[in-house]
Protein backbone atom coordinates (compact mmCIF):
# COMPACT_ATOMS: atom_id res chain seq x y z
CA UNK A 1 0.00 0.00 0.00
CA UNK A 2 1.08 3.54 -1.02
CA UNK A 3 3.09 5.01 2.25
CA UNK A 4 1.11 8.55 1.29
CA UNK A 5 -2.20 8.56 1.59
CA UNK A 6 -5.68 9.35 3.20
CA UNK A 7 -6.75 6.34 5.31
CA UNK A 8 -9.67 6.97 6.80
CA UNK A 9 -8.92 5.26 10.51
CA UNK A 10 -12.76 5.88 11.48
CA UNK A 11 -13.78 3.32 8.51
CA UNK A 12 -10.51 1.73 7.17
CA UNK A 13 -11.48 2.74 3.51
CA UNK A 14 -8.53 4.16 1.70
CA UNK A 15 -9.66 7.81 0.45
CA UNK A 16 -6.31 9.02 -1.94
CA UNK A 17 -2.93 8.09 -2.44
CA UNK A 18 0.12 10.30 -2.95
CA UNK A 19 3.12 10.29 -5.09
CA UNK A 20 5.93 9.32 -3.41
CA UNK A 21 10.04 10.83 -4.29
CA UNK A 22 12.42 8.63 -5.40
CA UNK A 23 16.27 9.62 -4.43
CA UNK A 24 16.51 11.75 -7.41
CA UNK A 25 13.54 13.88 -6.36
CA UNK A 26 14.64 13.89 -2.64
CA UNK A 27 18.00 15.26 -3.79
CA UNK A 28 16.45 17.70 -6.63
CA UNK A 29 14.14 19.04 -3.26
CA UNK A 30 17.59 19.72 -1.23
CA UNK A 31 18.87 21.66 -4.33
CA UNK A 32 15.30 23.98 -4.51
CA UNK A 33 15.34 24.38 -0.80
CA UNK A 34 19.01 25.79 -0.88
CA UNK A 35 18.53 28.05 -3.59
CA UNK A 36 15.55 29.39 -2.06
CA UNK A 37 17.89 29.75 1.25
CA UNK A 38 20.53 32.36 -0.34
CA UNK A 39 17.17 34.51 -1.48
CA UNK A 40 15.16 33.67 1.81
CA UNK A 41 18.29 34.67 4.09
CA UNK A 42 18.02 37.63 2.49
CA UNK A 43 14.73 38.91 3.38
CA UNK A 44 15.07 41.87 6.30
CA UNK A 45 13.13 39.96 9.56
CA UNK A 46 9.94 42.14 8.89
CA UNK A 47 9.79 40.86 6.22
CA UNK A 48 9.88 37.09 6.99
CA UNK A 49 7.61 38.32 10.05
CA UNK A 50 5.18 39.38 7.52
CA UNK A 51 4.51 35.85 5.92
CA UNK A 52 4.21 34.59 8.85
CA UNK A 53 1.64 36.87 10.00
CA UNK A 54 -0.10 36.06 7.23
CA UNK A 55 0.48 32.32 7.49
CA UNK A 56 -1.14 33.02 11.15
CA UNK A 57 -4.13 34.38 9.52
CA UNK A 58 -5.03 31.20 7.28
CA UNK A 59 -4.67 28.79 9.64
CA UNK A 60 -7.67 31.13 10.94
CA UNK A 61 -9.37 31.60 7.46
CA UNK A 62 -9.24 28.47 6.42
CA UNK A 63 -9.63 26.74 10.11
CA UNK A 64 -12.68 24.37 8.93
CA UNK A 65 -10.96 22.93 6.05
CA UNK A 66 -7.53 21.86 8.16
CA UNK A 67 -9.77 20.71 11.12
CA UNK A 68 -11.52 18.31 8.84
CA UNK A 69 -8.78 17.09 7.12
CA UNK A 70 -6.68 15.40 10.31
CA UNK A 71 -10.58 14.43 11.77
CA UNK A 72 -10.57 12.49 8.65
CA UNK A 73 -7.41 11.26 7.90
CA UNK A 74 -5.69 10.94 11.82
CA UNK A 75 -9.28 10.58 13.73
CA UNK A 76 -8.98 13.74 15.85
CA UNK A 77 -12.21 15.19 16.83
CA UNK A 78 -13.30 18.14 15.42
CA UNK A 79 -13.35 20.38 17.93
CA UNK A 80 -9.98 19.26 19.29
CA UNK A 81 -9.13 19.53 15.50
CA UNK A 82 -10.01 23.41 15.27
CA UNK A 83 -7.92 23.81 18.89
CA UNK A 84 -4.87 22.06 17.21
CA UNK A 85 -5.01 24.79 13.94
CA UNK A 86 -5.89 27.51 16.10
CA UNK A 87 -2.57 26.64 18.62
CA UNK A 88 -0.52 26.06 14.97
CA UNK A 89 -1.47 29.89 14.14
CA UNK A 90 -0.96 30.91 17.37
CA UNK A 91 2.99 29.98 16.62
CA UNK A 92 3.08 31.55 13.66
CA UNK A 93 1.74 34.76 15.11
CA UNK A 94 4.16 34.61 17.98
CA UNK A 95 7.46 34.20 16.17
CA UNK A 96 6.24 36.66 13.75
CA UNK A 97 5.43 39.33 16.91
CA UNK A 98 8.70 38.09 18.80
CA UNK A 99 11.07 37.24 15.58
CA UNK A 100 12.38 40.64 14.96
CA UNK A 101 13.30 41.93 18.35
CA UNK A 102 14.70 37.93 19.35
CA UNK A 103 17.15 38.46 15.96
CA UNK A 104 18.39 41.95 17.30
CA UNK A 105 21.93 41.48 17.80
CA UNK A 106 23.60 41.37 21.37
CA UNK A 107 25.71 44.07 22.24
CA UNK A 108 28.90 42.43 24.23
CA UNK A 109 31.13 44.37 26.13
CA UNK A 110 33.56 45.82 23.91
CA UNK A 111 36.81 44.39 25.85
CA UNK A 112 38.93 46.22 23.89
CA UNK A 113 38.15 46.37 20.73
CA UNK A 114 35.46 49.12 19.05
CA UNK A 115 32.57 46.99 18.78
CA UNK A 116 31.84 42.90 20.15
CA UNK A 117 28.29 41.77 18.95
CA UNK A 118 26.42 38.32 18.24
CA UNK A 119 24.86 38.74 15.70
CA UNK A 120 21.80 35.41 14.78
CA UNK A 121 21.97 34.06 11.33
CA UNK A 122 20.54 30.96 9.71
CA UNK A 123 21.98 27.85 9.22
CA UNK A 124 20.87 27.12 5.91
CA UNK A 125 18.62 23.99 4.72
CA UNK A 126 17.06 21.77 7.88
CA UNK A 127 15.38 18.30 7.52
CA UNK A 128 12.00 18.13 9.60
CA UNK A 129 10.55 14.75 10.39
CA UNK A 130 7.28 14.88 11.74
CA UNK A 131 4.53 12.37 13.00
CA UNK A 132 0.76 12.37 12.86
CA UNK A 133 -0.37 12.92 16.11
CA UNK A 134 -0.76 16.87 15.79
CA UNK A 135 -0.36 17.29 12.34
CA UNK A 136 -0.41 20.91 12.27
CA UNK A 137 0.87 21.52 15.29
CA UNK A 138 4.51 19.41 15.12
CA UNK A 139 4.93 21.28 11.89
CA UNK A 140 4.44 24.64 13.42
CA UNK A 141 6.77 24.70 16.40
CA UNK A 142 9.98 23.51 13.87
CA UNK A 143 8.94 25.67 10.64
CA UNK A 144 7.77 28.98 12.52
CA UNK A 145 10.83 29.83 14.57
CA UNK A 146 13.26 28.10 11.71
CA UNK A 147 11.54 29.91 9.20
CA UNK A 148 11.83 33.60 11.23
CA UNK A 149 15.40 32.55 11.28
CA UNK A 150 16.17 32.65 7.39
CA UNK A 151 16.89 29.12 7.51
CA UNK A 152 14.54 26.82 4.97
CA UNK A 153 13.04 23.54 5.40
CA UNK A 154 12.60 20.25 4.14
CA UNK A 155 9.44 18.28 5.77
CA UNK A 156 8.82 14.83 5.68
CA UNK A 157 5.40 14.36 7.38
CA UNK A 158 4.23 10.63 8.35
CA UNK A 159 2.87 9.01 5.42
CA UNK A 160 -0.50 8.89 6.51
CA UNK A 161 -0.58 13.00 6.94
CA UNK A 162 -0.25 13.50 3.00
CA UNK A 163 -3.67 15.40 2.59
CA UNK A 164 -2.39 17.81 5.96
CA UNK A 165 0.95 17.97 4.81
CA UNK A 166 0.05 19.09 1.66
CA UNK A 167 -2.29 22.00 3.12
CA UNK A 168 0.61 23.21 5.42
CA UNK A 169 2.57 23.74 2.04
CA UNK A 170 -0.41 25.34 0.19
CA UNK A 171 -0.92 27.84 2.87
CA UNK A 172 2.83 28.72 2.86
CA UNK A 173 2.66 29.44 -0.09
CA UNK A 174 -0.34 31.07 -0.07
CA UNK A 175 0.88 33.48 2.76
CA UNK A 176 3.81 34.84 0.15
CA UNK A 177 6.84 32.42 1.48
CA UNK A 178 9.51 32.49 -1.18
CA UNK A 179 9.16 29.30 -3.72
CA UNK A 180 11.17 26.35 -1.82
CA UNK A 181 11.44 27.76 1.43
CA UNK A 182 9.31 25.29 2.78
CA UNK A 183 9.00 21.71 0.46
CA UNK A 184 6.76 18.80 1.30
CA UNK A 185 9.41 15.87 1.10
CA UNK A 186 6.76 12.55 0.53
CA UNK A 187 9.62 10.26 0.72
CA UNK A 188 10.37 6.90 2.51
CA UNK A 189 12.38 7.06 5.77
CA UNK A 190 14.86 4.45 3.93
CA UNK A 191 15.87 7.49 1.96
CA UNK A 192 16.51 9.83 5.04
CA UNK A 193 20.07 8.93 5.78
CA UNK A 194 20.87 10.48 1.97
CA UNK A 195 19.39 13.49 2.81
CA UNK A 196 21.11 14.05 5.80
CA UNK A 197 24.28 13.34 4.37
CA UNK A 198 23.83 16.39 1.76
CA UNK A 199 25.98 18.78 2.92
CA UNK A 200 23.15 21.52 2.02
CA UNK A 201 21.09 20.17 5.00
CA UNK A 202 22.51 21.87 8.02
CA UNK A 203 19.93 20.63 11.08
CA UNK A 204 17.64 17.73 11.18
CA UNK A 205 14.71 17.86 14.15
CA UNK A 206 12.56 14.36 14.24
CA UNK A 207 9.59 14.16 16.58
CA UNK A 208 7.72 10.55 17.22
CA UNK A 209 9.43 7.06 18.32
CA UNK A 210 12.70 6.53 20.10
CA UNK A 211 13.38 4.18 16.87
CA UNK A 212 12.94 6.81 14.41
CA UNK A 213 14.79 9.46 16.54
CA UNK A 214 17.54 6.96 16.97
CA UNK A 215 18.03 6.37 13.04
CA UNK A 216 17.96 9.93 12.33
CA UNK A 217 20.09 10.55 15.16
CA UNK A 218 22.33 7.55 13.90
CA UNK A 219 22.47 9.97 10.18
CA UNK A 220 22.72 13.34 11.57
CA UNK A 221 25.95 12.06 13.78
CA UNK A 222 27.95 10.60 10.94
CA UNK A 223 27.87 13.52 9.10
CA UNK A 224 28.32 16.16 12.01
CA UNK A 225 25.04 17.31 11.32
CA UNK A 226 23.32 18.77 14.16
CA UNK A 227 19.95 17.20 15.41
CA UNK A 228 17.01 18.07 17.66
CA UNK A 229 14.84 15.37 19.09
CA UNK A 230 11.52 15.21 21.06
CA UNK A 231 10.26 11.56 21.70
CA UNK A 232 7.92 9.79 23.11
CA UNK A 233 7.02 10.15 27.36
CA UNK A 234 5.40 8.64 30.00
CA UNK A 235 4.74 11.50 32.31
CA UNK A 236 3.69 11.21 35.73
CA UNK A 237 0.60 13.49 37.17
CA UNK A 238 0.68 13.20 41.01
CA UNK A 239 -2.37 14.06 43.04
CA UNK A 240 -1.58 14.95 46.53
CA UNK A 241 -5.08 15.83 47.64
CA UNK A 242 -8.17 17.38 45.96
CA UNK A 243 -11.28 18.80 48.24
CA UNK A 244 -13.21 18.03 44.93
CA UNK A 245 -12.21 14.49 43.88
CA UNK A 246 -15.14 14.40 41.21
CA UNK A 247 -13.38 17.50 39.56
CA UNK A 248 -10.05 15.96 40.20
CA UNK A 249 -11.03 12.79 38.49
CA UNK A 250 -13.27 14.89 35.61
CA UNK A 251 -9.88 17.04 34.86
CA UNK A 252 -7.61 13.91 34.73
CA UNK A 253 -9.85 11.95 32.38
CA UNK A 254 -9.69 14.66 29.82
CA UNK A 255 -6.29 15.19 29.90
CA UNK A 256 -5.47 11.79 29.46
CA UNK A 257 -8.35 11.20 26.59
CA UNK A 258 -7.55 14.00 24.71
CA UNK A 259 -5.97 13.30 20.99
CA UNK A 260 -6.79 9.29 22.16
CA UNK A 261 -4.58 9.35 24.09
CA UNK A 262 -1.87 10.01 21.78
CA UNK A 263 0.29 12.75 22.80
CA UNK A 264 3.95 12.52 23.52
CA UNK A 265 3.08 14.76 27.01
CA UNK A 266 -0.32 13.03 28.20
CA UNK A 267 -0.09 12.03 31.66
CA UNK A 268 0.07 8.14 31.26
CA UNK A 269 0.91 7.85 34.74
CA UNK A 270 -1.45 8.73 37.49
CA UNK A 271 -0.08 8.50 41.20
CA UNK A 272 -3.34 9.20 44.25
CA UNK A 273 -2.94 10.52 47.62
CA UNK A 274 -4.00 6.72 49.71
CA UNK A 275 -6.74 8.56 51.29
CA UNK A 276 -9.23 9.96 48.04
CA UNK A 277 -7.82 6.85 45.69
CA UNK A 278 -10.73 4.59 46.18
CA UNK A 279 -13.17 7.16 45.22
CA UNK A 280 -11.11 9.08 42.72
CA UNK A 281 -10.76 5.49 40.33
CA UNK A 282 -14.13 5.42 41.04
CA UNK A 283 -15.17 8.43 39.44
CA UNK A 284 -12.34 8.29 36.87
CA UNK A 285 -13.88 5.28 35.42
CA UNK A 286 -17.32 6.79 35.30
CA UNK A 287 -15.91 9.98 33.53
CA UNK A 288 -13.74 7.56 31.38
CA UNK A 289 -16.85 5.12 30.51
CA UNK A 290 -18.98 8.75 29.47
CA UNK A 291 -16.80 9.53 27.33
CA UNK A 292 -18.32 9.59 23.44
CA UNK A 293 -16.56 7.79 21.46
CA UNK A 294 -17.13 7.27 17.77
CA UNK A 295 -17.05 9.45 14.22
CA UNK A 296 -14.44 11.97 14.97
CA UNK A 297 -16.06 14.40 12.34
CA UNK A 298 -19.36 14.22 14.32
CA UNK A 299 -19.36 17.41 16.74
CA UNK A 300 -20.65 15.21 20.19
CA UNK A 301 -17.55 12.45 19.83
CA UNK A 302 -14.90 13.29 22.61
CA UNK A 303 -12.78 10.40 21.48
CA UNK A 304 -12.11 9.13 17.68
CA UNK A 305 -10.14 6.21 16.55
CA UNK A 306 -6.46 5.64 17.31
CA UNK A 307 -4.44 6.33 14.45
CA UNK A 308 -4.21 3.14 12.56
CA UNK A 309 -5.32 -0.38 13.25
CA UNK A 310 -2.10 -1.19 13.79
CA UNK A 311 -1.34 1.03 16.64
CA UNK A 312 -4.31 -0.33 18.36
CA UNK A 313 -3.01 -3.67 17.85
CA UNK A 314 0.14 -2.88 19.54
CA UNK A 315 -1.39 -0.72 22.24
CA UNK A 316 -3.55 -3.56 22.88
CA UNK A 317 -0.90 -6.26 23.41
CA UNK A 318 0.58 -3.63 25.91
CA UNK A 319 -2.59 -3.69 27.69
CA UNK A 320 -2.85 -7.60 27.33
CA UNK A 321 0.57 -8.32 28.62
CA UNK A 322 -0.52 -5.88 32.00
CA UNK A 323 -3.92 -8.34 32.68
CA UNK A 324 -1.76 -11.39 31.91
CA UNK A 325 0.40 -9.94 34.93
CA UNK A 326 -2.43 -9.16 37.25
CA UNK A 327 -3.57 -5.66 36.00
CA UNK A 328 -7.13 -4.89 36.87
CA UNK A 329 -9.19 -3.47 33.97
CA UNK A 330 -11.75 -0.82 35.38
CA UNK A 331 -13.44 -0.59 32.42
CA UNK A 332 -12.51 -0.70 28.50
CA UNK A 333 -9.66 -3.32 28.07
CA UNK A 334 -10.03 -3.78 24.16
CA UNK A 335 -10.68 -3.00 20.76
CA UNK A 336 -14.20 -1.97 20.36
CA UNK A 337 -15.91 -4.12 18.06
CA UNK A 338 -16.49 -2.05 15.02
CA UNK A 339 -15.14 -1.24 11.84
CA UNK A 340 -12.15 0.97 11.72
CA UNK A 341 -9.45 1.39 14.89
CA UNK A 342 -11.62 2.43 17.41
CA UNK A 343 -10.02 0.98 21.14
CA UNK A 344 -12.03 1.33 24.07
CA UNK A 345 -11.09 4.08 26.66
CA UNK A 346 -9.50 1.50 29.28
CA UNK A 347 -8.28 2.03 33.50
CA UNK A 348 -5.64 0.30 34.60
CA UNK A 349 -4.83 -0.57 38.25
CA UNK A 350 -2.88 -2.55 40.45
CA UNK A 351 0.60 -1.95 38.24
CA UNK A 352 3.70 -4.18 38.96
CA UNK A 353 7.41 -3.32 37.66
CA UNK A 354 6.99 -7.19 35.66
CA UNK A 355 4.45 -5.29 33.13
CA UNK A 356 5.78 -3.94 29.80
CA UNK A 357 3.28 -0.89 30.86
CA UNK A 358 4.77 -0.19 33.82
CA UNK A 359 7.91 1.07 31.61
CA UNK A 360 6.96 1.66 27.78
CA UNK A 361 4.50 4.53 27.27
CA UNK A 362 0.78 3.64 26.68
CA UNK A 363 0.35 5.41 22.83
CA UNK A 364 -3.76 5.47 23.21
CA UNK A 365 -6.85 6.14 25.74
CA UNK A 366 -5.40 4.14 28.63
CA UNK A 367 -5.06 5.54 32.00
CA UNK A 368 -2.82 3.74 34.30
CA UNK A 369 -3.36 4.74 38.26
CA UNK A 370 -1.05 4.13 41.17
CA UNK A 371 -2.33 3.71 44.90
CA UNK A 372 -0.04 6.69 46.13
CA UNK A 373 1.07 5.82 50.35
CA UNK A 374 3.82 7.73 50.22
CA UNK A 375 5.29 10.55 48.28
CA UNK A 376 8.89 9.85 47.73
CA UNK A 377 8.43 6.36 46.75
CA UNK A 378 6.16 7.93 44.08
CA UNK A 379 8.52 10.38 42.92
CA UNK A 380 11.03 7.41 42.96
CA UNK A 381 9.07 5.15 40.79
CA UNK A 382 7.71 8.50 38.42
CA UNK A 383 11.44 8.82 38.29
CA UNK A 384 12.31 5.64 37.53
CA UNK A 385 11.74 6.01 33.87
CA UNK A 386 13.75 6.10 30.93
CA UNK A 387 11.86 9.21 29.80
CA UNK A 388 11.86 12.31 31.34
CA UNK A 389 9.19 14.95 28.93
CA UNK A 390 6.94 16.26 31.39
CA UNK A 391 4.90 16.00 34.40
CA UNK A 392 2.45 17.73 36.99
CA UNK A 393 1.63 18.36 40.94
CA UNK A 394 -1.84 18.76 41.91
CA UNK A 395 -2.58 19.71 45.37
CA UNK A 396 -5.21 22.21 46.63
CA UNK A 397 -1.54 23.90 48.07
CA UNK A 398 -0.19 24.37 45.21
CA UNK A 399 3.46 25.77 46.71
CA UNK A 400 3.33 22.27 48.42
CA UNK A 401 2.93 20.69 45.17
CA UNK A 402 5.58 22.83 43.44
CA UNK A 403 8.27 21.78 46.34
CA UNK A 404 7.17 18.33 45.00
CA UNK A 405 6.79 18.97 41.39
CA UNK A 406 10.75 20.32 41.33
CA UNK A 407 11.97 16.40 42.49
CA UNK A 408 10.57 15.17 38.88
CA UNK A 409 13.52 14.61 36.50
CA UNK A 410 11.75 15.54 33.28
CA UNK A 411 11.88 18.88 30.68
CA UNK A 412 8.94 20.20 31.96
CA UNK A 413 6.19 20.58 35.46
CA UNK A 414 3.39 21.71 35.70
CA UNK A 415 1.34 22.55 39.27
CA UNK A 416 -2.46 22.18 39.09
CA UNK A 417 -2.49 21.53 35.39
CA UNK A 418 -0.86 19.22 32.95
CA UNK A 419 1.09 19.69 29.52
CA UNK A 420 -0.07 23.78 28.53
CA UNK A 421 1.32 24.76 25.14
CA UNK A 422 1.64 27.76 24.51
CA UNK A 423 3.83 29.19 21.68
CA UNK A 424 5.74 31.14 24.43
CA UNK A 425 6.42 28.11 26.75
CA UNK A 426 9.47 26.22 25.64
CA UNK A 427 9.23 22.26 25.50
CA UNK A 428 11.28 19.52 25.37
CA UNK A 429 12.46 16.52 27.34
CA UNK A 430 15.32 15.08 29.15
CA UNK A 431 16.67 11.16 28.82
CA UNK A 432 14.80 9.15 26.07
CA UNK A 433 12.47 12.04 26.05
CA UNK A 434 14.54 13.54 23.90
CA UNK A 435 16.90 16.84 23.41
CA UNK A 436 16.88 20.31 22.29
CA UNK A 437 13.94 22.96 22.95
CA UNK A 438 10.99 23.86 20.40
CA UNK A 439 8.46 26.64 21.05
CA UNK A 440 9.12 30.17 22.60
CA UNK A 441 12.89 32.04 22.10
CA UNK A 442 14.51 28.45 22.81
CA UNK A 443 12.90 27.22 19.56
CA UNK A 444 15.16 30.01 17.71
CA UNK A 445 18.28 28.97 19.31
CA UNK A 446 18.76 25.60 18.11
CA UNK A 447 19.19 26.57 14.29
CA UNK A 448 21.35 29.51 14.72
CA UNK A 449 24.34 30.91 13.97
CA UNK A 450 25.57 33.12 17.40
CA UNK A 451 28.34 34.88 14.93
CA UNK A 452 30.44 37.13 16.74
CA UNK A 453 31.41 39.93 15.59
CA UNK A 454 34.55 42.01 16.57
CA UNK A 455 35.52 44.85 15.07
CA UNK A 456 39.04 46.26 16.57
P1 LIG B 1 7.29 7.02 14.02
O1 LIG B 1 8.38 7.53 14.87
O2 LIG B 1 7.54 5.79 13.24
O3 LIG B 1 6.81 8.17 13.00
C1 LIG B 1 7.11 9.53 13.18
C2 LIG B 1 7.77 10.09 11.93
O4 LIG B 1 9.05 9.48 11.75
C3 LIG B 1 6.99 9.79 10.64
O5 LIG B 1 7.15 10.88 9.75
C4 LIG B 1 7.69 8.55 10.11
O6 LIG B 1 7.51 8.39 8.73
C5 LIG B 1 9.13 8.88 10.45
N1 LIG B 1 10.04 7.74 10.55
C6 LIG B 1 9.79 6.50 11.02
N2 LIG B 1 10.90 5.76 11.00
C7 LIG B 1 11.88 6.54 10.50
C8 LIG B 1 13.25 6.34 10.21
N3 LIG B 1 13.87 5.19 10.46
N4 LIG B 1 13.95 7.36 9.66
C9 LIG B 1 13.35 8.53 9.40
N5 LIG B 1 12.06 8.78 9.66
C10 LIG B 1 11.33 7.81 10.20
O7 LIG B 1 6.03 6.85 14.95
P2 LIG B 1 4.83 5.82 14.79
O8 LIG B 1 3.80 6.46 13.99
O9 LIG B 1 5.28 4.49 14.32
O10 LIG B 1 4.41 5.68 16.32
C11 LIG B 1 5.09 4.74 17.14
C12 LIG B 1 5.30 5.29 18.52
O11 LIG B 1 6.08 6.47 18.45
C13 LIG B 1 4.05 5.72 19.23
O12 LIG B 1 3.39 4.64 19.79
C14 LIG B 1 4.64 6.66 20.25
O13 LIG B 1 5.19 5.92 21.30
C15 LIG B 1 5.75 7.35 19.51
N6 LIG B 1 5.34 8.65 18.93
C16 LIG B 1 5.62 9.77 19.63
C17 LIG B 1 5.19 10.99 19.15
C18 LIG B 1 5.48 12.24 19.89
O14 LIG B 1 4.68 13.17 19.82
N7 LIG B 1 6.61 12.33 20.55
C19 LIG B 1 4.41 11.12 17.93
C20 LIG B 1 4.20 9.87 17.25
C21 LIG B 1 4.65 8.69 17.74
P3 LIG B 1 6.45 7.33 8.14
O15 LIG B 1 5.11 7.75 8.58
O16 LIG B 1 6.66 7.47 6.67
O17 LIG B 1 6.87 5.99 8.68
Amino acid sequence: MANYRTENPATGEVEKTFNELDRDGAIAAVERAHTAYTQWREAAPEQRAQVLRRTADLYDERADELARTIAVEMGKPLKEALGEVQLAGSIYRWYADHGPYLLEEEQLDAQGAIRSVVRKEPVGVLLGVMPWNYPYYQVARFAAPNLMLGNTILLKHAGICAASSSLIEQVLDQAGLVDGAYINLFASSSLIPDVIADPRVQGVSLTGSEAAGASVAEAAGKNLTKSVLELGGSDPMLVLDAADVGAMARTAARARLSNCGQACNSPKRMFVADDIYDEFVDRLTAEVEQATVGDPTDETTRVGPMSSTSARDDLHEQVQDAVDHGATVRTGGSPLDRPGAFYAPTVLTDLTPDMRAWSEELFGPVVMVHRMTDVDEALEIANDSSFGLSGSVWSDDPEKAAGVAARLDVGMVYVNEHGTTLPGLPFGGVKRSGYGRELARDGMAEFVNRKLVRVA
